[in-house]
């Protein structure tokens, strides 16, 4: 199946980003991930992205999961960091993808990790890998992009020139980081739609299910948290059900105004590894 090919009744394309679970001793965690999986499978989505860790740290994890999806004929988009990673474990790993049958991925420049010994400099960001691959490859090549502008940037402008770069070097698909806000979202779209960008950008829905979670994610990510929402997850912390009910009619909302008002219809969604959020989330939008 394409990328962008429709594929249920109401016209809607979704996609679900999964994460090799940590510390995961027994294996009993990835069994846990594959039923989990197989939920959201149900929903016939454009594909599965699987995270990767920046510096390869958890590859033998995040490609056994690619290649779990693979061989239950499941849509898979691995990601691909490059970050203090050397041209020849890229070639590696693009080496082993391509063996897996792999056609799409996510190419990323990643956070430098704080924890390792070598950072080879060959490839500083994003823009390069992608170039590289291009080159060297038949891959279908998405990358990563920030509405309201990645946290190092120094203004949205900057970053949409760098964004820019990624598509000018053979980006066919760019996936967004998490809003909550539709007007920044379409204000971004604007902004990147002027300076010449034109491939299809999906836009990331995170269903908040955990006031710690988001609070962390907020912390490390450029991003606006409605007031009335923040303070509804506040009062509710301690009420796991009431929270995610919280979560799944903001995000529902949010997608159906994306629908509604400005046309939308294809949601890339951060399961943080569950499906019971995001498949009630499916389920109103039907
Ligand atoms: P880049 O596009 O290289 O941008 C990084 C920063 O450098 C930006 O501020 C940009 O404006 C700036 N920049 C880019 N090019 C230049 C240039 N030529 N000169 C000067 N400045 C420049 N991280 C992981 O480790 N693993 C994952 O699996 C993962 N998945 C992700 C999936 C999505 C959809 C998103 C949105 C993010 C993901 N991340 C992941 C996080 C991502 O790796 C970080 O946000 C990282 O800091 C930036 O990666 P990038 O590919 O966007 O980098």
């Amino acid at each position: 199946m394409s990328l962008n090919e429709t594929n249920n009744n109401k016209n809607f394309n979704f996609s679900f980003e999964i994460f090799p679970p940590k510390d995961d001793i027994t294996g009993e965690k990835t069994e846990n991930l594959y039923k989990e999986i197989d939920v959201l499978n149900k929903h016939n989505p454009t594909l599965f992205s699987v995270t990767f860790g920046a510096g390869g740290s958890n590859k033998d994890l995040s490609f056994g999961i690619v290649k779990h999806l693979i061989n239950n004929n499941i849509e898979v988009m691995p990601h691909f960091t490059c970050i203090c990673t050397s041209t020849s474990q890229i070639n590696e790993r693009l080496e082993e993808l391509k063996k897996l049958n792999v056609k799409n991925i996510l190419a990323l420049r990643g956070d430098e990790p704080k924890d390792i010994t070598v950072c080879y400099p060959d490839f500083r960001y994003a823009n390069q890998l992608v170039k590289y691959i291009k080159q060297n490859t038949n891959f279908n090549i998405s990358v990563a992009c920030y509405p309201e502008g990645h946290i190092e940037a120094e203004n949205l402008d900057k970053d949409i020139i760098n964004f820019k770069h990624k598509v000018d070097e053979g980006a066919v698909q760019a996936f967004s980081q998490m809003f909550f806000d539709n007007s920044k979202f379409m204000f971004f779209l604007d902004k990147v739609y002027k300076t010449g960008i034109n491939i299809p950008i999906i836009p990331g829905i995170l269903p908040v299910t955990s006031y710690k979670q988001i609070n962390k994610m907020l912390s490390l990510a450029r991003v606006t948290f409605p007031k009335n929402l923040m303070e509804k997850l506040e009062k509710y912390q301690n009420d796991k059900y009431a929270m995610s009910q919280i979560g799944i009619e903001f995000a529902t909302k949010q997608c159906l105004e994306l629908l509604e008002k400005y046309g939308i219809n294809n949601f890339h969604f951060y399961t943080l590894n569950k499906s019971f959020a995001v498949d009630e989330i499916i389920k109103n939008l039907k």
